[in-house]
């Protein structure tokens, strides 16, 4: 049951003017859950009955006549990084068994004052690393569209629920790429927000200078609301941006006088031609809009993967070292000496690409090499920001193809760590640069695979990517596309 447009904000206005019960509204986010799930397995854990308590909760409130949030009754997905106080996060790893959040992720707090109910946490690869939700200990996510394939990574959960109309919006978090391209795969609608624009306080840290927290949608307006909802500073986070929130839900407007860069290195060897033909006509549908589209170069994006691998995984060595069986979760050979004991620990519950990355980056830190490797890595970072921010003195957005490839079959790159990487290529710029960056749905693959159409702004740049997404969707109709159940 929801509203009549199936919006999570038609639902939150019909719940709090009382035509429609939060309790209803989560009995249907349930059932939805529980046809689709067992072909997709988008949920580690679903909140059935803790999402049932807070509707009832929400609607006696509502009766008593507290005023209800701009997401009242509406069910939410999360990301099995984003701690939820008293329920369990994993971040796919078996490190992490047994560990219950004792505080609530800002970012999380914020939604639920906006009225919302958390459903469940969802599949991921382990501590965001991956590009396939293939790298969890739970076992893969499948993609709506195709069961036989990847749904995208990391947050490959969050955009399968959506895309599988279990829940109309899911959390993720975006560290190179890991909201927009499982988005792109899945159909759905993926903001990665402005570096600092939304608290990171309470997602659990992958890589700190990059990592940041977003959602997917199917509906542009209700991915703005919930992202404006969840911005903003927080003392508990000192990157958090202490910058007013523009009005993310402004009305669409044209496209008129607006210019949109295409780099042509984004175009590049690698792309499937379904991708690109794809992405030209979402360039065309721009132009008939009334945006101005500027061939753009970019020579220093071919750099960006290897400066994200190393910068990411350097960091990731360094976060993960908590992780000593002696803090959280789980721990092996406990009546052995400390050193077996770590080592034991991490060696049994980390998974292979989880310790290949913090090698890499024990690696790439090592005294007498980090200048040769991290240091160059930083270099580059700079020279990736400062010639983005050059395109962007000339043109409002930019456009490129989220993914290089459509979703291809589980099992496919598993072994293969170096064409699993390559998926990012066109992701992790922005992330390194710390712009905002959107994905949303352009078209289909001869298989019925979903693609997507990036957008990227300058630092707090949202609103002007949901009002290119707007326009976009209103003269297309790909986000409309349901996977066949
Ligand atoms: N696929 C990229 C990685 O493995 C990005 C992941 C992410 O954004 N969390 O690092």
């Amino acid at each position: 049951m929801s509203a009549a447009d199936g919006t999570a904000r038609a639902t939150a206005a019909a719940v709090a003017d009382g035509s429609l019960r939060a309790v209803d509204v989560v009995e249907a986010s349930l059932e939805r859950i529980a046809a689709r799930e067992p072909q997709v397995g988008a949920f580690v854990e679903v909140f059935a009955d803790a999402a049932r308590r807070r509707a009832e909760q929400l609607d006696a409130e509502r009766r008593k006549g507290s005023p209800p949030g701009p997401l009242a009754g509406v069910p939410i997905a999360i990301k099995d990084n984003l701690l939820l106080r008293g329920h369990r996060t994993s971040c796919g790893s078996r490190i992490l068994d047994g560990f219950t959040a004792p505080y609530t992720a800002t970012a999380v707090q914020r939604l639920l004052d906006a009225g919302a109910v958390p459903i469940g946490r969802t599949n991921m690869d382990e501590f965001g690393m991956g590009s396939s939700t293939e790298h969890s200990c739970f076992g893969p996510t499948r993609n709506p569209f195709d069961p036989a394939c990847i749904p995208g990574g990391s947050s490959g959960g969050s955009a399968a629920a959506v895309a599988a109309r279990m829940v109309a919006i899911a959390l993720g978090s975006d560290t190179g790429g890991s909201i927009r391209q499982p988005a792109a795969m899945c159909g759905v609608a993926g903001l990665k927000p402005t570096y600092g624009r939304v608290s990171r306080f309470g997602l659990v840290a992958y890589a700190s200078s990059l990592d940041t927290v977003g959602a997917c949608a199917t509906d542009l307006g209700d991915l703005a609301l919930v992202t404006r909802v969840m911005s903003g500073v927080d003392p508990r986070d000192a990157t958090s941006l202490d910058h007013a929130v523009a009005d993310f839900d402004a009305p669409p407007s044209s496209l008129e006088g607006m210019r949109i860069g295409v780099p042509s290195e984004y175009f590049a060897e690698g792309l499937d031609p379904a991708v690109e033909q794809a992405v030209r006509a979402a360039l065309d549908t721009l132009a008939a809009a009334g945006a101005e589209p500027v061939a753009v170069s970019l020579p220093h994006t071919e750099f960006a993967i290897p400066a994200y691998y190393l910068i990411a995984t350097a960091e990731a060595s360094s976060n993960l070292a908590r992780y000593d069986g002696v803090r959280f979760g789980a721990r092996s050979g406990g009546d052995a000496d400390l050193e077996e004991m770590y080592t034991r620990t991490r060696t049994e519950h980390f998974g292979a690409e989880v310790q290949r990355r913090i090698l890499l980056g024990c690696f790439g830190l090592q005294r007498g090499h980090a200048e040769q490797w991290y240091g160059k890595a930083l270099a580059v970072r700079t020279l990736i920001r400062d010639e983005l921010a050059a395109v962007f003195a000339r043109c409002d957005a930019l456009a490129t193809p989220t993914s290089p490839v459509v979703a291809f079959a589980l099992g496919d790159r598993l072994t293969d760590p170096l064409a699993m990487y390559l998926c990012d290529t066109l992701t992790v710029p922005a992330s390194l640069a710390g712009i905002p960056a959107l994905s949303v749905p352009c078209g289909f693959s001869t298989a019925g695979l979903p693609i997507g159409l990036q957008l990227m702004a300058p630092p707090l740049g949202e609103p002007t990517l949901l009002r290119i997404g707007t326009a976009f969707q209103s003269a297309t109709d790909f986000h409309r596309r349901e996977p066949a159940p």
